[in-house]
Order: structure tokens, then sequence, then C-alpha cells
């Protein structure tokens, strides 16, 4: 069962100006910016504009063109940051076993060098 959103979390917080982020991209439907806590030598959240907490929850409730614009923002940032020419991944942590922190949907870019099999 998917909670309800909390618009406290710290994307909703992000989205709203009210805390700053290292932005890379930003459109109707999606903003993406550097994770605090890289990864990998560029790791990039891609997020929805949009209230939803976990891919669960756009999948389901999202409309058409948030969801296209959800996925044409991620292959545009990854394009645009240099990460399609080597290879990249990408990742999305869903609820308490998937290991989700930050409960507003976001989708994470891997790339910049070998990545090794998985990432935590
Ligand atoms: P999750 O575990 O929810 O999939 O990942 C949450 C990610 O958000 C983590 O990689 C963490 O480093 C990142 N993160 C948490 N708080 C902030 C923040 O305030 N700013 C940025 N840019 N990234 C954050």
């Amino acid at each position: 069962p998917t909670k309800p959103y909390d618009s406290e979390n710290i994307f909703a917080k992000i989205l709203r100006g009210e805390m700053p982020c290292n932005k890379v991209y930003e459109d109707d439907h999606a903003l993406a910016f550097h994770d605090i806590n890289p990864q990998a030598p560029v790791h990039i959240l891609v997020i929805p504009k949009g209230e939803y907490v976990s891919w669960d929850d756009f999948s389901a409730k999202a409309s058409d063109a948030e969801m296209a614009g959800y996925v044409r923002a991620i292959g545009h940032v990854a394009r645009e940051q240099g990460l399609v020419v080597r290879g990249f991944r990408l990742l999305s942590n869903v609820g308490r076993n998937g290991g989700q922190e930050v409960p507003h949907l976001h989708v994470h870019l891997f790339g910049g060098g070998p990545l090794g099999p998985m990432l935590a």
C-alpha cells in the first residue's frame, strides 16, 4: 500500500524552491539535479513535478502527458549530460524493501565511469 504523499519531503521542498539544489535540467514535467551524496562519477536524480510517492504511485495515477514528459526528460538528461555514449544506469527504489528514503518519485542516473554489477 502506498502512503499518502507527504508535501514536506525534501524533494517537494526543492520543487517549491524552499531548499537549494544543483540543477541540471527543468521543464514543465520534471526537474533534474545532482545527488548530494554521489555514488558514481555522475549521479543525477530526475523527479516528476507531480506529487507521486514512488514509481508505483506514478504508474498507477499519472496522466499520459505526465508519463511521457517524465520519461522524455530522463532520456534528455542522460543525453545532455553525456551519459549515453559510454553507457549508464537507471534505478528507482520503491518502498522499504527497495531502500527508498525520499518519498517523492525519483530516478537515479548513474554514469561517468564503469559502475560494477550493482549499486545499493
Ligand atoms: P532513495 O534511497 O530514496 O532512492 O535515494 C534518495 C537519494 O536522495 C539519495 O541518493 C540521497 O543522497 C539523495 N538526497 C537526499 N537528500 C538530498 C538533498 O537534500 N539534496 C540532494 N540533491 N539529494 C538528496
